[in-house]
């Protein structure tokens, strides 16, 4: 399939993001530019458009393109800020973060998973950090983290993730059952008394993959 058929199929998913409530248009340029069929793998490069989840293989997903667009307007980027993603998957939102000026920290804890996004990345020339491990302890070294955005479903928040985010910093973590969740956006601030506060915004319905590890779900499939 050449060049200008996907750019032609960009655009579109754009105008159909736009047409579904997405208007940030930092996030609808960045969603713009990534080129998501480098993501997938050969049988799925021709439904890169379509605003489903594709298989990535390991029983794993790359989510719906809304899905990517909404939380990434959930987490309102700034250039320069410090950002990191529990579920590197394929590497797709890692491009998108680094298309709006983020520094990027991604952990997976699928290790062929981790090698493949690796390779995305680094063919597509995006420059992100990332770890093989069990996102759901964070990544201490480096934080705080001005944004962490979780793309896996979890039962509740990670207490090192909201440890390790700023403070005026920004998580977004579907949480629920194995089932269905709802968006969380949490706002970490200090209140007058100088207390560690969370502010929560709530938005339905999604549906995600498991968050599996030490802090999340507790369980392989
Ligand atoms: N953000 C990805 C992308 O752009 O392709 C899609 C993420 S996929 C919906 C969820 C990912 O979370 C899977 O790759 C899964 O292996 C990973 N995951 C699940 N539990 C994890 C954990 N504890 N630490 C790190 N990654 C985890």
């Amino acid at each position: 399939m050449s060049e200008d058929l996907f750019f032609l199929k960009r655009q579109k998913l754009i105008e159909l993001l736009r047409e579904e409530g997405i208007n940030d248009e930092r996030v609808l340029a960045a969603m713009g530019k990534v080129k998501r069929e480098c993501f997938v793998d050969e049988p799925e490069k021709e439904y890169a458009y379509l605003n489903h989840p594709l298989s990535i293989g390991c029983n794993q997903t790359i989510s719906q393109p809304y899905t990517v667009a909404f939380m990434t307007e959930l987490l309102d980027v700034n250039p320069g800020n410090k950002v990191l993603e529990i579920g590197t998957g394929s590497g797709y939102q890692c491009a998108i973060l680094k298309e709006l000026g983020a520094d990027v920290y991604s952990v997976e804890r699928i290790e062929p998973l981790y090698l493949k996004a690796k390779e995305n990345l680094e063919t597509l020339d995006y420059k992100v950090n990332l770890k093989l491990g069990d996102g759901t302890l964070g990544w201490e070294e480096n934080a705080p983290y001005d944004r962490i955005i979780v793309t896996a479903g979890s039962p509740r928040v990670p207490e090192p993730l909201f440890n390790q985010l700023a403070i005026e910093g920004i998580m977004v973590i579907p949480i629920g059952d194995t089932y269905s969740q709802d968006m969380y956006k949490i706002k970490k601030y200090l209140d007058s008394t100088g207390k560690i506060r969370k502010e929560i915004k709530t938005y339905k319905e999604f549906v995600f993959v498991p968050l599996i590890g030490k802090e999340g779900w507790d369980y392989d499939l």
